[in-house]
């Protein structure tokens, strides 16, 4: 087991409280590391050395950033196995995609803001001879980015590539029981020379360093990954000083098959999405609305592959499906599923823990399917944020299944699927989501935005917008009046 420290202003410190916490192997319980308990007075220096940072790393020339950026990028590739071992140990990713997670998904993201932000131009605006006025980008200061467990690295760097790569400087708050991948980002990062402060990671809680972070006068933003609840808190401390914030949140997302669709390939690709990451993501389909005439086909279909998911120890390399990633979320995922059960849906497959060795030990909840379930029903309502499939009941109406699509506080992302692409076009307008996916289950990358409509969130993340969220438009106007 090692002790390990944070990283502030260039250093690697313990907490000032010199207090500790333990985090656990998920797939055995076993303590794996003790972490510094970060506290408001780590977090003060964090952000002290990061205003300091601030005013030399923004000056730098974009060529030089984006040079940087690069250099971290191949140090994520260099390093994904070692990366992918550190997810697969705190957090339970099964080994054969955890390297392609943490070194490749993640070193696309420092290769898009490397070079997008080097053509990240303003605008002159046309107001008349005698003025000229431009827009221009700026950094925007001090990030503050709090990221969630259920891709440890990934969530960390899909904000750290563009916030840095832009000029900002950053005080990272990883997710408490998942830090390690951002500690091992450090030590990477503490290679390249940086001006201390640049990057600053703070471990610990959520309720203590998390908000003093969102609430702390020296923070010019908020870039945060988590759910809706923390969201609000978030946003209700961090507006004491108008912060400018970043917000990707919850998701129910809805899945429509439709009578013309090819049932084959949209349960092929919904299984996929449904399970991956032991169903914890925000991405993963939350409602499954099926069209009354290839609903049993559909089930039937979406059934068979589950039962051959293989899940196991993420350490071995046919294990597909790996453990939840802590005791309190299996618990809650079992609340779930037997709330379901308690307001009359009915259990398909699963919705229980394997009992064989070595999952006896661990959090594992087997690949769960629900159907029956109804609007008012908990499990239609709320986010699960595991493997259980929630098969609503069968639809027959394209408005209707529109209206319920929307009847929810989330809108992050939807999929429909159908042969005929104006209709799928036509639910594609309807839907309240920020991502719309038709027939089609692949995910994009770094050059797509990613971000919800409704409680989902406030911004994007990828793309040219999600480059904009790290800088603020100044205008400028000069006289061209010749002096008298
Ligand atoms: P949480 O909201 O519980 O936590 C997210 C981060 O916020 C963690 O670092 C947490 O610290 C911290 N935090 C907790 N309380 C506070 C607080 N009061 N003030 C400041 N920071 C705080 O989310 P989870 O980690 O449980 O992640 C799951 C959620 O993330 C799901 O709802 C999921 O949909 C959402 N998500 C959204 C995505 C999107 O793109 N829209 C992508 C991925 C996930 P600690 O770890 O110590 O609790």
């Amino acid at each position: 087991m090692k002790q390990h420290k944070m990283w502030i202003g260039g250093k690697w410190v313990s907490a000032q409280s010199g207090e500790t916490y333990p985090v656990f192997n998920p797939a055995n319980e076993e303590i794996i590391a003790e972490l510094p308990l970060g506290g408001k007075a780590d977090i003060d220096k964090a952000v002290e050395a990061a205003r300091k940072a601030f005013p030399i790393w923004s000056k730098k020339s974009q060529e030089e950033r984006s040079q940087v950026a690069l250099k971290i990028a191949v140090m994520l590739r260099n390093n994904a196995e070692e990366l992918g071992k550190i997810d697969t140990l705190d957090h339970g990713s099964p080994t054969k995609m955890a390297a392609f997670a943490a070194g490749s998904m993640t070193s696309e993201r420092f290769e898009w803001a490397a070079y997008n932000a080097r053509s990240l131009m303003g605008h002159t605006v046309p107001i008349g001879p005698e003025t000229l006025a431009y827009l221009q980008r700026e950094p925007v200061g001090v990030v503050a980015l709090i990221t969630p467990w259920n891709g440890p690295l990934q969530m960390v760097v899909s904000k750290l590539a563009p916030a840095l790569t832009l000029g900002n400087t950053c005080v990272i708050k990883p997710p408490s029981i998942d830090s390690l991948s951002a500690l091992k980002l450090a030590e990477l990062l503490d290679t390249l020379g940086l001006p201390p402060g640049t990057v600053n990671v703070v471990t610990g809680p959520g309720n203590v360093a998390g908000e003093a972070l969102a609430m702390h006068p020296g923070v010019d933003m908020v870039a945060f990954t988590g759910s809706s609840e923390t969201g609000k808190e978030i946003m209700a401390v961090a507006s004491r000083s108008v912060k400018r914030l970043q917000m990707e949140l919850g998701g129910k997302n809805p899945v429509i098959v439709l009578d013309d669709a090819d049932v084959e390939t949209a349960a092929n690709e919904m299984f996929m999405h449904q399970f991956a990451n032991c169903g914890q993501l925000c991405g993963s389909p939350g409602r499954f609305y099926i069209h009354e005439k290839v609903y049993d086909l559909f089930l039937e279909k979406f059934t068979a592959i589950t039962k051959k998911l293989i899940v196991g120890d993420p350490n071995d390399e046919k294990t597909e499906m790996g453990p939840l990633v802590s005791v309190t979320h299996r618990d809650r995922v079992e609340n779930y599923i037997k709330s379901a059960v308690d307001e009359g849906a009915k259990i398909v497959l699963g919705g229980k823990r394997p009992s064989k060795p070595p999952m006896n030990k661990g959090y594992y909840v087997m690949p769960t399917i629900i159907t029956g379930v109804t609007q008012k029903m908990k499990v239609a309502r709320e986010e699960i944020f595991g493997p259980v499939a929630v098969f609503m009941e069968k639809f027959n109406s394209d408005d209707k299944v529109i209206e319920m699509a929307n009847d929810n506080v989330y809108g992050l992302a939807a999929w429909v699927w159908t042969k005929d692409i104006a209709r799928g076009i036509r639910f594609a307008n309807e839907i309240q989501a920020g991502t719309v996916w038709v027939s089609t289950g692949f995910p994009g990358g770094p050059e797509l935005p990613w971000g919800g409509f409704k409680e989902s969130g406030i911004g994007r993340e990828g793309s040219l917008y999600g480059l904009y969220e790290y800088t603020n438009i100044k205008r400028i106007q000069v006289s061209l009046m010749k002096p008298k």
